[in-house]
């Protein structure tokens, strides 16, 4: 199928990417790396009037440390964060998710920042972004303002950005001592949007669990972090018992979606089998 017809801009600041959002509003689209919008336009899923191509706007691509943090802008492709030694150093697990983000001609023009706008509930920076309390740099009419990656994400592809507004980076927070992360998902075929994944941060002492977030994809409408599940772990060191009582309390806190890959039973159960494979091995590692 062909797209619906649509115009076409390519700011070169971005205040007049902003200012063609705001006057357009629910009929202006940003395109970044057009990875999943043109699909989406291709199949009429959505129509557009006009696609504001911010590839040509200064400053939005790019990976830089802040602190013992980390800024990715928004137009940096998956490819680059993928490569970035950077992003290796200061948030391992940012780069164990990338070459799990389809394949590497979809890396090649994808953007770190289009997959955090566009929200897939299986993707996997979303989960990323919550587990390491990451924070979104949005820029409108109004000015430049943050939200705390969990408040960002707002249910099946909804997110806090308003119409006229451009994600611009990503802040991703320096790691506190102690704190270690493990990532892994389950799917089909290596590339595609996986059945159900993990972003686990958790802090290690002694080798005993402290304070943690388990954040699933693929697992519900939005990131989902299982935080009655997490609590199981403080003070605890890892053993089959705890893996068993966990694998349980994830069964129980959990309520996911079904569809053809797998039904909701069968993601409950996964989920424990993730949590064993991540955390047995992160707490043996320290
Ligand atoms: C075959 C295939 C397999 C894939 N597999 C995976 C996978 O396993 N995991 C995964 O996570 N992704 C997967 N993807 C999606 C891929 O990661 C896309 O790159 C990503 O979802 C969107 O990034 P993009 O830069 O292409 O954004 P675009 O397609 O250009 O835009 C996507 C949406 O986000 C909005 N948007 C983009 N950037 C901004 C911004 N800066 N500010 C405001 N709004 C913005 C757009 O308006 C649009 O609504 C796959 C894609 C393909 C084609």
């Amino acid at each position: 199928m062909k797209p619906a017809p649509f115009a076409y801009v390519r700011p070169e600041r971005l205040e007049d990417a902003v200012g063609v959002l705001e006057e357009r509003g629910e009929g202006a689209r940003v395109l970044a790396g057009g990875q999943s919008l043109m699909a989406t336009l291709n199949m009429r899923l959505s129509a557009p009037e006009v696609l504001v191509d911010i590839g040509r706007v200064p400053g939005l691509a790019g990976i830089e440390a802040t602190g013992d943090g980390l800024r990715i802008g928004a137009m940096t492709r998956h490819a680059e964060v993928e490569a970035s030694e950077l992003v290796a150093s200061r948030a391992p697990l940012i780069a164990s998710a990338m070459p799990h983000i389809a394949h590497p001609a979809v890396r090649n023009r994808g953007t770190f920042g289009g997959s955090i706008a566009f929200a897939d509930p299986a993707a996997e920076l979303p989960a990323c972004a919550v587990a390491l309390g990451a924070r979104m740099t949005i820029t409108g009419k109004g000015g430049t303002r943050t939200v705390e990656a969990d408040a960002f994400f707002r249910g099946l592809y909804e997110t806090a950005l308003e119409p006229g507004e451009v994600l611009t980076a990503v802040e991703v927070p320096g790691i506190a001592a102690g704190w270690k992360s493990g990532f892994m998902e389950l799917s089909r075929r290596h590339g595609d949007y996986a059945m159900l994944g993990l972003a686990a941060h958790v802090e290690m002492e002694d080798g005993r669990f402290g304070r943690g977030r388990l954040v699933f994809f693929g697992a519900g409408e939005r990131p989902v972090s299982a935080v009655r599940s997490a609590a199981l772990l403080e003070g605890e060191r890892w053993s089959d018992a705890l893996g068993a009582g966990l694998a349980d309390a994830l069964r129980e806190e959990l309520d996911p979606f079904e569809d053809l890959n797998a039904d909701a039973a069968m993601r409950r159960h996964l989920a424990g089998v993730l949590a064993r494979r991540t955390l047995g091995p992160l707490a043996a590692a320290t």
